[in-house]
């Protein structure tokens, strides 16, 4: 009597836990089901006790399970399994509303020896934690820490890398570039007359002009050309894979499309030219700036010599 009534409100117990509880014996055979695992599984402990964990679960890997049990049953160890490496070990739904965009349990497991009277290992407890809440504010974090990184890198107005960021990744091109044998080429570019763009139009319809320009830039290049906006209305682009003359035929489409766009503001529609300054990398600069530094005398020169031009300069 005594006896049913200690296994009565042991079971309570086990119902009343917030927490998964699960005893396997060493193939994997159900033990112990406890209400938390039926009301998650929808699988009552007669439905399952008895009858092998993994007919009733395919997303567990039987080899998986196998291998994480091992030290338990040998080793006499507990073995932890975290939601970072594995978001769960049995595909349950989440019924949260606030945390609605996880539509699974996510879940920290321990596995533990539970030792016979003879003192062998027959058996090991599952304790499956929901720690759904947990991960999804960690999962908040570091997606609120990619758009920041992302929104440090992009320039607001054309969507362009910055200036800072370009820069950085401009180096590491720099050094590749040095490293093999391929031909890159350095492109800048800048409006020009833009001050009477502005002067004439507004500073709000300079704006849509240097927006305008971004996007002509983005559609004449290439996905892995290094594109950035450098300066107010000007621009820097390395075109990968390209030989000076493949670089001069792309800055000549850019001039070309700036030169036929209109750009439309209050009614009112604006023309606009580009000057560019090219020079391909040679294994003879001293460092990624002196290379930039050529392709902005290239630049230069385009504007003395009348704008709305390319000019390719070398060392
Ligand atoms: P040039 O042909 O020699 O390039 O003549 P420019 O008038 O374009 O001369 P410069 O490049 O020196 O002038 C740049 C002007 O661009 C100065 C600044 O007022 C304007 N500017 C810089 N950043 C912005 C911006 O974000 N928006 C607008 N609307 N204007 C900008
Ligand atoms: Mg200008
Ligand atoms: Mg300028």
């Amino acid at each position: 009597m005594e006896e049913l009534s200690r296994q009565h409100w042991l079971h309570d117990l086990l119902s009343s836990l917030e927490v998964g509880i699960v005893v396997l014996d060493r193939h994997f055979k159900v033990e112990v089901w406890n209400q938390f695992m039926e009301n998650h599984s929808n699988l009552r402990p007669s439905q399952i006790i008895g009858q092998s964990l993994l007919d009733h679960f395919p997303e567990i890997d039987a080899d998986w399970l196998a291998l994480k049990a091992q030290p338990v049953f040998n080793l006499k160890t507990p073995v932890f399994l975290i939601w970072e490496q594995r978001p769960y070990l049995f595909k349950f739904g989440c019924n949260r509303p606030v945390t609605s965009e996880l539509d699974f349990m996510y879940q920290n497991v321990t596995l533990f020896p539970l030792s016979s009277l003879t003192g062998n290992i027959e058996r090991l407890c599952m304790l499956v934690y929901d720690v759904t809440d947990q991960a999804s504010s960690q999962l908040n974090i570091e997606k609120l820490n990619n758009q920041l990184t992302a929104m440090s890198r992009i320039d607001g107005l054309t969507q362009l890398f910055n200036r800072r960021y370009w820069q950085e990744r401009f180096q590491s091109l720099y050094r590749l570039a040095k490293r093999r044998d391929s031909s890159n080429t350095a492109m800048m570019l800048d409006i020009d007359h833009f001050k009477s763009v502005n002067d004439t139009y507004g500073h709000q319809a300079g704006d849509k002009v240097i927006q305008a320009l971004a996007q002509i830039i983005k559609q004449q290049v290439r996905e892995t050309d290094l594109a950035g906006r450098y300066g107010g209305e000007e621009f820097a682009v390395i075109l990968s894979d390209a030989p000076a003359e493949g670089a001069l035929k792309v800055a000549e489409r850019i001039r070309k499309v700036a030169e036929a766009t209109e750009v439309t503001h209050e009614g009112q529609t604006i023309r606009f030219t580009v000057s560019l300054g090219l020079a391909e990398f040679s294994g003879r600069y001293q460092n990624e700036m002196q290379w930039l530094d050529i392709a902005d005398q290239a630049l230069y020169e385009a504007k003395q010599n009348g704008r709305n031009q390319a000019v390719l300069r070398e060392l």
